[in-house]
């Protein structure tokens, strides 16, 4: 057991960097971090790096906790459900959950990640920027960093080191040496390109403020989520390779002809289309896994440096809060017994993570594919009548990824059941109304027990 005057040093300063700096300076550590961009608060944010994110409960919770919600809450656009637009511009609308409160909140990357910069140096944290870190001595402690500016290279000695470094973590490549340390990387086939649509004259929002709009095309989707700015940040998902493909997309008229026929309403409001294109990255998405998670008392991994997932259902940044509301936890319960909360932290949050990876690679599927079929949405509406007449028992897979803090493996398991039950209860029939509520209830009591969703 160590005392809490002990220094903590981290290694990165993305999201969950910070917010966990915050949660340990607060319980009386001493917290450095080494990040290795260069300070976005001085610096012109790099193309590709502004995205929005949906923000939802458990993501909330660790922000409240942190006491920076009502600050963020300002810059927030609650989203209260999807709005789909059909090749021919046609618009539905499906509300994400049942309540007014069932939103989720889209928030600027880099407002977000700001705040908590900011926060974090008020707290006492030493951030420390352009440092790449190189490497680890798990033994010793020794971590080691280049100067992304002057290219110096030089060691520091570290008691605690915790890897907040991302999806391609230097913490996570150097326990790859450790024996027996498992480790699986897959990549989607598909890339992701940040697009924008600006606002209207006025400042306004040119599409419907409070909605995540989709153009779901079956292999392929456009996403955009609202700025408080009257623009919106859209992110396009398509093959590397193919038919639909980035590789198709290699000049202005092949893009500009793409967006026209595939999501015309969109490309009318894109007069920088081409230019957005061809100046944005192409980015890749992977679902990294890995165990364990900590070498001994020395160092841990968390967030993406963890679990990377891909952002199907929006939960990345919301996991890895949540890792930090978690460690945060089994600090004050075990005080700085390290290898006891690393172990146990790892043991609590693996199984979950592991869901939501999962989780999320099939609502890609339902993202892209299944939200413009009339037979989805229908199942949808079953779902809401089911969860009005057995609140706390049948809660979608959504509401309960989304809406609660139920543990995501719970989530998947029930979200099995409820998809098993979803399928008997609608074949055959195309009205809420001709449900049949008896073999409904039936199978609910079979099944599933009442939710604590305290
Ligand atoms: C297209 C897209 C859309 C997404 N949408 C959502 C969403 O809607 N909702 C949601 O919850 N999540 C979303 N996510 C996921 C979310 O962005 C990540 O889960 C989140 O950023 C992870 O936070 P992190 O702090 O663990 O890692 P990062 O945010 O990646 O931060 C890691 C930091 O470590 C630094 N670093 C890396 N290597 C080193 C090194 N060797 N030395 C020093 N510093 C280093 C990096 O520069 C970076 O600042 C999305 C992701 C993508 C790609």
């Amino acid at each position: 057991m160590t005392g809490k005057a002990e220094t903590i040093t981290l290694i990165g300063a993305g999201l969950v960097g910070p917010l966990l700096a915050l949660g340990l300076v607060k319980r009386g550590f001493r917290v450095e971090i080494y990040e290795r961009r260069p300070d976005m608060r001085s610096v012109p944010i790099s193309a590709g790096r502004s995205i929005n994110l949906a923000l939802s409960v458990r993501g909330i919770y660790a922000l409240a906790q942190a006491g920076l919600w009502e600050q963020m809450q300002k810059i927030v656009i609650p989203m209260k459900g999807r709005m789909m637009h059909s090749v021919d511009s046609q618009l539905t609308f499906q509300a994400y959950g049942k309540h007014e409160s069932e939103v989720i909140n889209s928030i600027s990357r880099a407002e977000l990640n700001m705040a908590l910069l900011n926060e974090a140096e008020a707290h006492g944290v030493k951030i420390s920027f352009q440092q790449r870190c190189t490497g680890m001595d798990f033994k010793t402690g020794k971590l080691h960093f280049r100067d992304e500016d002057t290219k110096q290279e030089r060691s520091i000695e570290a008691t605690i080191v915790i890897g907040c470094d991302g999806s391609a973590s230097a913490i996570r490549s150097e326990m790859l040496t450790l024996s027996r340390f498992n480790f699986s990387q897959e990549y989607l086939d598909y890339g992701y390109k940040e697009l924008t649509i600006p606002a209207a004259p006025g400042g306004k929002h040119p599409l419907e403020a409070n909605a995540l709009h989709i153009w779901p095309r079956g292999n392929y989707m456009l996403i955009a989520l609202p700025n408080v700015d009257g623009t919106f940040a859209c992110i396009l998902f398509l093959p590397f390779d193919g038919q639909d493909s980035f590789a198709q997309l290699a000049s202005r008229p092949a893009v500009v002809k793409f967006f026209q026929s595939h999501f015309p309403d969109a490309a009318a409001l894109m007069p920088a289309l081409a230019d957005n294109f061809f100046a944005n990255p192409t980015g890749s998405m992977v679902t990294v896994k890995c165990c364990p998670w900590h070498a001994g008392n020395k160092a841990l991994l968390l967030g993406d440096a963890a679990h990377a997932i891909v952002p199907f259902f929006g939960q990345g940044i919301n996991c890895g809060f949540e890792d930090c509301t978690i460690l945060l936890q089994l600090l004050d319960r075990y005080g700085a017994d390290w290898e006891r909360v690393f172990r146990e932290f790892e043991q609590a949050r693996k199984v979950n993570t592991d869901a939501i990876a999962d989780l999320a690679v099939e609502n890609f599927v339902e993202m892209r594919d299944r939200v413009g079929d009339p037979r989805f949405l229908f199942r949808k509406k079953v779902e809401l009548a089911l969860e009005a007449k057995f609140p706390q028992v049948f809660v979608p897979k959504y509401a309960m990824v989304t809406f609660n803090r139920i543990p995501y493996a719970t989530a998947m398991k029930r979200g099995q059941i409820q998809d098993r039950m979803l399928t008997e209860l609608c074949d055959g029939i195309a009205k809420v109304d001709d449900l049949d509520w008896d073999k409904a209830g039936r199978l609910i009591r079979a099944e599933l027990t009442p939710l604590d969703l305290s």
